[in-house]
């Protein structure tokens, strides 16, 4: 059997999972704002309240089946929905296809460490949509995930797991401290030059947590400073395409940033930051 043929299975495996995370990722994105328990009740049509049966839960096929309407009510159905799980199951694949390049690294340690950042990319998906949606971002997604960086940082070296994304537990707790602490620094100095809130605690929890799982020199230079650059586009981009100022939510810089990061940091970091390159042991 030839290579791509033994990788293409873990891959379809990676992009079934990526599809059918994201229907639950869907889940949260409407009840964790709320407050609402995303056990119970089953899902539902938020029209008329009629509880999806299995074959109504298929991620994206159902929504297509049904033409994007509710199969009781006919009420439109957002394709948010769909268009969140085809966008968690592209983060499943690819990432699969950047931590496991070739057979040599079809082992436990690397589809650990799949399944570690793969989790990791849902939190900050789940972040940047509410916050678009809601100005907030859930502690779920931000600061309780923090221990989840942690038991990261201790699982994959003990695995033997040495990609550009691994780091130790002290790496995690300083990357944690160190990417809350800058963004409330910041967010304290904004606060004071603007003289209106810039930047939420939300967004000082969701560094934290990014920090946790990136450490604390990657999540100041491959995460933060990319951050803001990628806000200042999104604020005059905005700015330009509907001629006023307004507040804009951070969160989805900040989880753009770190995916990135997640994918490239390594490229990134060889290529334009060689001092970061040598501390993450590129060099
Ligand atoms: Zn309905």
């Amino acid at each position: 059997m030839s290579e791509s043929l033994i990788l293409g299975l873990p891959q379809l495996f990676a992009v079934l999972i990526g599809l059918v995370v994201g229907s639950f990722l869907n889940v949260c994105i409407v009840r964790l704002p709320e407050d609402r328990s995303i056990i119970v009740p089953r899902s539902h049509c938020p029209s008329c309240g009629h509880t999806l049966r299995p074959l109504e839960l298929i991620p994206v096929v159902s929504w297509l089946v049904l033409r994007g309407r509710c199969g009781h009510c006919g009420s439109p159905i957002s394709p948010a929905y769909p268009l969140i799980e085809i966008l968690t199951a592209m983060l499943a694949w690819l990432l699969f296809r950047r931590l496991v390049p070739d057979l040599s690294a079809l082992d436990v340690a690397h589809a650990v460490a799949w399944l570690a950042y793969f989790t990791f990319l849902c939190l900050l998906v789940v972040a940047a949509y509410v916050d678009v949606r809601h100005w907030i971002i859930p502690d779920w997604a931000s600061i309780y995930a923090i221990p989840l960086g942690l038991i990261v940082a201790l699982v994959l070296p003990s695995l033997g797991y040495e990609g550009w994304l691994a780091l130790d537990w002290r790496q995690s707790v300083t990357g944690a401290l160190v990417g809350g602490s800058a963004l409330a620094t910041a967010s304290i100095v904004a606060r004071w030059v603007m003289g209106r809130e810039a930047l939420g605690w939300g967004d000082v929890k969701l560094m934290a947590m990014i920090g946790a799982f990136v450490g604390p020199v990657q999540v100041i230079f491959l995460v933060l400073l990319p951050a803001s650059l990628i806000g200042s586009v999104i604020s005059l981009a905005h700015l330009a395409w509907t001629r006023r100022r307004g507040y804009l939510p951070y969160g989805p810089s900040l989880a753009l940033a770190a995916a990135i990061y997640v994918f490239y940091g390594d490229i990134i970091a060889r290529r334009w930051l060689p001092g970061v390159a040598f501390w993450m042991g590129l060099l």
